[in-house]
Formats: C-alpha cells, sequence, structure tokens
C-alpha cells in the first residue's frame, strides 16, 4: 500500500441544481430545486430544500406539499454536460488518470503527478475544488483516501463543499463508527435487515462469528468484511479506453419502482448527452440501457437505428423497448443509465436522411447554442424537437 492517499473521489453538491445556480445567483440560499412539473420529480434538490424534506427522486407534487415555496426550475437541456465536461477537463489538468463515474462524481489517481508528501496533496486538491468553485461556480466535495472504496465513502463523510482526508493506514479506524449502510451495496432493505440482526454500524460486523456473517451475507461475507476493513485494489479506469461511446448514468438516493419515473429520468438522459455528440461532430447508431438492482446486479438491453444520428428524437420511442427489456425483474431500481454507441462521423449518413433531418438539425444546434450561453427561456425538454411525444404511462 502507498503510503500517500492517491485516490481522490470528486462529487459535485447538488450538482443540477448548481449549474442553475451558476447563471442564476440570485437564488443561491433559496429552497431550489430542478424537476418537472407535470407528473415529474424532482432531480436535484438545493440544500436548503432538502432541510424542507425535499429529496431526489421525489414526485414533484409531494415536493411542492412538503415545501410549498419550493423554487422549481425546469431541466436545461445542454448546460449540465456542459458543466460535467468544464469540471472534468479541470481535473484533467492535474492527472491523466480520471475515471468519470456519472455526470457529477469521478475519480482521480494521482500516482503520476509526483506528489512527495500527504500536504502537497491536500493542497493541491483544495486549490482544484477552489478552482471549480471559482471558475464554474459548482461546489464540490473531495475525499482522499489510499483507495476508491474508502475516498467515495469520504467524499459523502461531509458536504456540501466536504474536505476528508483518510491518511493510509487509518481506513478501517475511519469506516468502524460510520452507518452500515455507507458500504456500497448496502441499501435501505439490507440496512433494516441488518438493524434487526444488531448490526447498525460497520464496527459491529467485526463482533461477528464467521457462521453470523455467512448466514447474513451468503459467499459476499468475506467480501463484506473486506470492504468493512477498508480494503479495495480496484483501479481507476481512465475514459480514454472507450472514447468511443457517451454515457451517463444516475443512482437513485431512493430505489424507483415507478416505470414512467425511469422512462422519464432516460429520455433526460438522452437530452443530456445528444448535444455533447453534436457538439463532436459525431452521430451515434446504437442506444444501450443499463439498470442495476440493490446490490449491484446490472442487465442491459441495446438497440440500433438503421442509420446513426445526432438527434435525440429517434431514440425516445427506443426508451419503450429497452426499459423493459432490461428492467425483467419486478424490483426497484438503484441506478439507470444510457450509453450511445456506434459512433460514426458527421457526414457518413445517406443523403435522403440528412436531407429530412436537417431543419430539425439546424434548429437543435440553435438550442444547444442558445443554452450554452446560459440563456434561459430556452428549455427544450426533448420531446419538442420531434415529432415524439412524452406519452407517460398513464396517458
Ligand atoms: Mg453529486
Amino acid at each position: 500500500m502507498s503510503v500517500l492517499p492517491l485516490i481522490v473521489h470528486l462529487d459535485a453538491d447538488a450538482f443540477f441544481v448548481s449549474c442553475e445556480l451558476s447563471v442564476r445567483p440570485e437564488l443561491r440560499g433559496t429552497k431550489c430545486a430542478v424537476g418537472g412539473r407535470e407528473r415529474g420529480i424532482i432531480s436535484s434538490a438545493s440544500y436548503e430544500a432538502r432541510a424542507c424534506g425535499v429529496y431526489t427522486p421525489m414526485p414533484t407534487k409531494l415536493a411542492l406539499k412538503v415545501c410549498p415555496d419550493l423554487i422549481l426550475l425546469p431541466h436545461t437541456s445542454g448546460i449540465y454536460s456542459k458543466k460535467s465536461r468544464e469540471m472534468f477537463d479541470r481535473c484533467e489538468s492535474v492527472t491523466p488518470l480520471v475515471q468519470r463515474n456519472s455526470i457529477d462524481e469521478g475519480y482521480l489517481d494521482l500516482g503520476p503527478c509526483g506528489f512527495k508528501t500527504a500536504a502537497e496533496i491536500e493542497r493541491r486538491m483544495r486549490a482544484l475544488q477552489q478552482q471549480l468553485w471559482d471558475e464554474l461556480q459548482i461546489p464540490t466535495s473531495f475525499g482522499i483516501a489510499s483507495n476508491k472504496l474508502v475516498s467515495a465513502i469520504a467524499s459523502k463523510a461531509r458536504k456540501p463543499k466536504g474536505f476528508t482526508v483518510v491518511p493510509p493506514g487509518q481506513e478501517a479506524a475511519f469506516l468502524a463508527p460510520l452507518k452500515i449502510s455507507v458500504i456500497p451495496g448496502v441499501g435501505k432493505k439490507s440496512e433494516e435487515r441488518l438493524a434487526a440482526a444488531g448490526i447498525r454500524l460497520v464496527s459491529d460486523l467485526f463482533t461477528r462469528s464467521e457462521g453470523d456473517l455467512k448466514a447474513l451475507f451468503g459467499s459476499a461475507w468475506s467480501e463484506m468484511l473486506e470492504m468493512a476493513r477498508g480494503e479495495d485494489d480496484r483501479p481507476v479506469e481512465t475514459d480514454h479506453e472507450d472514447a468511443k461511446s457517451y454515457s451517463v448514468q444516475e443512482t437513485f438516493g431512493q430505489d424507483i419502482s415507478d416505470f414512467a419515473e425511469i422512462e422519464c429520468i432516460a429520455k433526460r438522459m438522452i437530452d443530456e448527452l445528444m448535444p455533447a455528440i453534436r457538439a463532436d461532430g459525431k452521430r451515434v447508431k446504437t442506444m444501450t440501457v443499463k439498470v442495476r438492482y440493490p446490490g449491484m446486479e446490472n442487465s442491459t438491453a441495446g438497440r440500433s437505428l438503421t442509420e446513426a444520428t445526432d438527434l435525440e428524437a429517434p431514440f425516445y420511442p427506443l426508451v419503450r423497448t429497452l426499459l423493459p427489456a432490461a428492467w425483467t425483474k419486478r424490483r426497484p431500481l438503484r441506478l439507470v443509465s444510457v450509453r450511445f454507441s456506434g459512433v460514426e462521423e458527421k457526414g457518413a449518413q445517406l443523403e435522403m436522411f440528412a436531407q429530412t433531418d436537417e431543419k430539425k438539425r439546424r434548429l437543435a444546434a440553435v438550442l444547444d447554442k442558445l443554452n450554452d450561453q446560459g440563456k434561459k427561456g430556452v428549455v427544450r425538454h426533448g420531446h419538442q424537437l420531434g415529432k415524439t411525444e412524452d406519452h407517460g404511462l398513464h396517458g
């Protein structure tokens, strides 16, 4: 094990809201949230709104009930992925080893940076945190440790604008007093089950016999103990090898079982990714939807269009087929992701398709530009662009 804490987990605080506040600073300090009004859900809430009982994902209707003076901000297409890119660009100016985990959080491996002391690392990372705030107005929380597991838990230890360093050798001591739910894969249900067995804190695991642990965790018991000790040897995986796809994923604060909600989120992800694809001058052909159940079990489904495109609308109908194809078990979901692959350079498309799509593409380009400039009032929920309506399940 390295004597230096070289793995950083960086997590933006209330990311979507922070993006909106970066262009509307007058709303800072208010109870506000990003979410759809009509049968929508809250996708990000300010800390002031959270203190009032608003969480994500929560139906907007309910959020307005628990917090009647909540300021509801519509989802602005394009700005989140742009901010995200800007955020990770600054990380990559520190180290080439950056793993984007989702739109607003990822890992840095400081191994190549040549730092000599932990104090040096801390100074550099505090400077990065400050830079993200000064230049992008994005508040972030940092966790710094010897591995991914502990750094990810550390970044959540204090929020917002947290900064937690776990010195190498202190991993187990850091985790011991924390709630067992900090261990990846321990969701609400398992937390309750473990509490019933008297296990509430990470340290409680060590008071149990091997037999008890086997009864509780089955074959995963030894892995559970390893995590509880803060052991993890997964490498930080850079995105460079996977430049041939565009993806975004979202882990829910609370498992979701409503199809219409997940469908909304997946469509929003299409809206998030497509401006980046257009900005890169690319087109994509294949969409893959991945779902994850509590307990880290994944399932995916993908399908290709006949022609690559850089427009949102052709992919909306696929959500309707791919989501049920991936979500086969009647269990709530912990995470959903959308990935586009089959990336082609612009110009590879057949002329006759190009002709009919050209108008829409020009309109999309104009909207991207306006959104980039942070001009408000131009809100595209994607569904306005094409003929596809947002026909929900109850519609
Ligand atoms: Mg975050």
